[in-house]
């Protein structure tokens, strides 16, 4: 089976090149990937998929699906193709998209011999405020048995955890008056953003150290001699699980309560994009990816990178079991940070490429395991059922 999916990819790898080069020179930001989400969705019809364009009513989402002759458990890869502001494709997400459609087209010729049902998801706007996260709370991974992504990064790494996240934004509104003429008549939003800022830095010194706390003012009054009558703050609060994010979310909220109440402003409270579960990984799956980049000669694989960022693909792991590895697009032993030019600059070179053919390998290798291998898949279910049982 290696020889034939490694056959394959060799055959598919200059129409992927051509795919992840056509995104890197038009990148385009979240919820605006028009030509990228339409460049996949070619060349997954191309290649047999019947594809429902505006998923869920997501203008640049996608779900591709071929289903096998036989039945049999459903893959599923996550396609990402945003790009960040004023630099590109400084995530590699023309690469990443490119690794699970290459992967989907891959296992899709497969799937009439094995048996079971290829699924390419569509998913934009990652750097943001991620569509998976929308995906997942309307069904999409219902019906899915495993998900599968990896992402490019300077080198291999096995597939960690990620933070989850909740936004909040504080809004107060009080009341304008002249600062120095009639302070007494005025109420102060600005003072229950300053004194919600400084409820948060003492909460700060009783949390758990791996849960982090980020604001900014967002409108803090709009001149010196006005007493402030409106004032925003944004946070984002972070948390090794969902529910002690829960658990610590209440607590940011009250910080903000208190200081509403001591300065008699009314307070509002959002969430202003978004929110992202924790990243589970599934370990017997992540065995089975791994043991399939070392039988296509990749052994030099990391432990996983140091997580305390988040990411949508948290949410899809918390309904079925998922791995997000990373792959590396750099020559060994180089550390490269993404979210810049050069490591978009990174993902067309020849290294990048060879190991794109290799992640493709061990992806379509996985789902050929999965599919054919009853056992494994009970394992992984199990496996999946006890983790967000304590999760
Ligand atoms: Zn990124
Ligand atoms: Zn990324």
């Amino acid at each position: 089976m290696k020889n034939k999916v490694e056959i394959l990819v060799k055959g598919l790898k200059e129409e992927l090149i051509e795919l992840s080069e056509f995104i890197y020179h038009n990148p385009e930001l979240g919820y605006k990937e028009f030509k990228s989400c339409k460049a996949h969705v070619d060349i997954l019809k191309k290649h047999g998929f019947h594809v429902e364009e505006n998923f869920l009513g997501i203008d640049t989402a996608f779900r591709a699906e071929y289903k096998g002759e036989k039945e049999g458990p459903t893959i599923a890869y996550l396609s990402e193709y945003d790009a960040l502001p004023e630099i590109g494709h400084g995530c590699g997400h023309n690469l990443l998209g490119t690794v699970s459609t290459g992967s989907g087209i891959i296992l899709s010729k497969l799937v009439d011999k094995v048996g079971g049902k290829v699924v390419v998801l569509g998913t934009p706007a990652e750097e943001t405020s991620g569509a998976k996260v929308i995906m997942t709370d309307k069904g999409a991974f219902n019906d899915v048995d495993v998900a599968l992504i990896a992402h490019p990064a300077d080198q291999y790494y096995k597939s960690g955890s990620s933070k989850a996240l909740e936004p909040i934004q504080f809004t107060f509104r009080g009341k304008s008056a002249h600062a120095s003429a009639t302070p007494e008549q005025g109420i102060n939003a600005l003072d229950a953003v300053i004194l919600t800022f400084n409820a948060i830095n003492a909460l700060r010194e009783h949390i758990k150290p791996s849960a982090k706390i980020h604001g900014i003012i967002k409108r803090g009054g709009e001149a010196a001699n006005i007493v402030p009558d409106l004032a925003i703050a944004q946070f984002y609060v972070r948390a090794a699980t969902k529910n002690y994010l829960n658990e610590l979310s209440e607590k940011v909220k009250k910080c903000a309560k208190g200081a509403s109440l001591a300065t008699g402003t009314k307070l509002k409270i959002e969430k202003y994009e978004l929110g992202y579960d924790n990243l589970i990984t599934n370990n017997n799956l992540q065995g089975t990816f791994i043991k399939n980049l070392n039988k296509v000669g990749i052994k030099n694989i990391n432990e996983p990178l140091f997580s305390s960022g988040s990411t949508d693909v948290g949410n899809v792991s918390q309904v079925c079991p998922a791995i997000h590895p990373s792959f590396g697009i750099c020559e060994e032993g180089k550390t490269f940070p993404a979210h810049t030019i050069e490591f978009a600059e990174a993902t067309l070179t020849d290294i990048a490429y060879y190991n794109m053919a290799k992640t493709i390998s061990a992806l379509v290798l996985t789902g050929v395991d999965i599919i054919t291998d009853k056992e494994l898949l009970n394992k992984i279910k199990e496996e999946h059922k006890l983790a967000i049982a304590v999760s």
